[in-house]
């Protein structure tokens, strides 16, 4: 048998593309690194876990519903999706988390010579998603640690497809107020789909924080994403959705395969859009961690990014991925920001006060065995 003539069969663009390698299994890491607890700092997760509505489906899910096939279209989770935002059900479509959906898009909008717009630090998936498809991701600078719409503007060509704004951008915390979105949706006037990733939405209490869901009428060619991996802690379930006029989603629904979200997800994240107390108590805690990670940053002399959204972006004095290998070997898994193109910097998840103690303890220890670092 010969070996599969690769070199053929494979395309230039898959060529070029570096795989994403995906962290251990914390078990694992925890031997590697010889540390008993392990405090996951990296993934802005939501420590206090699922509401107690969601909690009680996980509990309750009868292990017979395991043999059967899902609903294809997430068809309660939908309708109730609907009513939640005064759209119609036929407007959502449910991935399994909002990376699939990011898939869906680019699938449903791109062919070859397309490109997409987006920032250079922001989100990694769109790039990737279209990058491993064979289609351009066009790259604008962040502008003050945020989206830069008129860089966006003027890179945009008749090539360009979708334009995806993180906002809260994931990991700079920064956004676009209403009004600077709606100029920017004005600007482009249905020429491109333009997909807001609203992942954190739940986080956010500015007052200019505008709320793409109640911008769908007005802005048809406008997509919005959203998750119940980050504020309703529901990320090892895997299920996210997007949202759009009527006309886009049913474009997008072609290129979605059925099945992909489990019933598991589907009930529990139904569960979670019952529970008002549950954003209440993480808002509490994520104000409470962000005061006391500043001041203690303050008091440490380490510049840092931090806006919207449960994480904060540091500058450490060192490599962020020797900082990482350092914070491992004291229980607690930070990101790494190189793969952002931020060297040196590193994301942290807000979490609880023990957790954020801990991590200024671990920083404190690792800053102090730098030899050329003043006191
Ligand atoms: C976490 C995240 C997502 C993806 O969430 P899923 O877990 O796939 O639902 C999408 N966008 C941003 C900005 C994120 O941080």
């Amino acid at each position: 048998m010969h070996a599969p003539q690769l070199d053929r069969l494979v395309p230039e663009y898959i060529k070029r593309f570096e795989p994403y390698i995906p962290s251990k299994p914390d078990n694992e890491l925890k031997k590697l690194y010889g540390c008993k607890r392990l405090l996951r700092l990296n993934n802005n997760e939501n420590p206090l876990g699922p509401p107690p509505a969601a909690r009680d489906v996980i509990d309750g899910f009868p292990p017979p519903a395991a043999s059967v096939y899902p609903s294809g279209d997430a068809y309660y989770l939908r309708y109730k999706l609907a009513e939640k935002f005064g759209l119609h059900p036929d407007q959502f479509l449910v991935g399994n988390g909002a990376n699939e959906v990011i898939t869906f898009v680019i699938k449903a909008f791109c062919q070859e010579g397309d490109n997409i717009v987006t920032a250079d630090k922001t989100f990694a998936v769109y790039e990737w998603v279209a990058e491993f498809s064979g289609f351009d991701a066009r790259l604008v600078p962040l502008k003050d640690f945020g989206f830069d719409d008129a860089g966006m503007l003027r890179t945009i060509d008749n090539r360009t497809k979708l334009i995806f704004v993180c906002n809260p951008n994931n990991p700079t915390g920064t956004y676009w107020s209403r009004e600077k979105l709606l100029r920017f949706l004005d600007v482009v006037d249905g020429r491109q789909i333009v997909v807001l990733d609203e992942a954190y939405f739940e986080f956010v209490e500015k007052e200019d924080f505008p709320d793409g869901m109640a911008l769908m009428e007005s802005y048809p060619n406008l997509v919005v994403f959203r998750t119940f991996s980050k504020m309703y802690a529901l990320a090892g379930l895997r299920i996210g959705y997007l949202a759009g006029s009527r006309e886009v989603v049913d474009i997008i629904r072609r290129t979605c395969v059925v099945y992909s979200v489990n019933s598991l997800a589907q009930q529990a994240a139904l569960a979670t859009l019952e529970d008002g107390e549950h954003i209440t108590r993480t808002r509490r805690m994520v104000r409470e961690g962000r005061n006391f990670l500043e001041r203690e940053l303050g008091r440490l002399e380490l510049s840092f990014v931090s806006g919207e959204g449960n994480y904060l972006m540091l500058r450490l004095p060192m490599s962020d991925t020797l900082a990482y290998r350092k914070f491992m070997t004291r229980g607690i898994m930070i990101r790494s920001m190189t793969g952002f193109r931020f060297p040196n910097y590193i994301r942290i998840t807000i979490s609880h006060m023990e957790a954020m103690e801990a991590f200024i303890e671990a920083l404190e220890a690792i800053l102090a065995e730098m030899p050329d670092r003043r006191p």
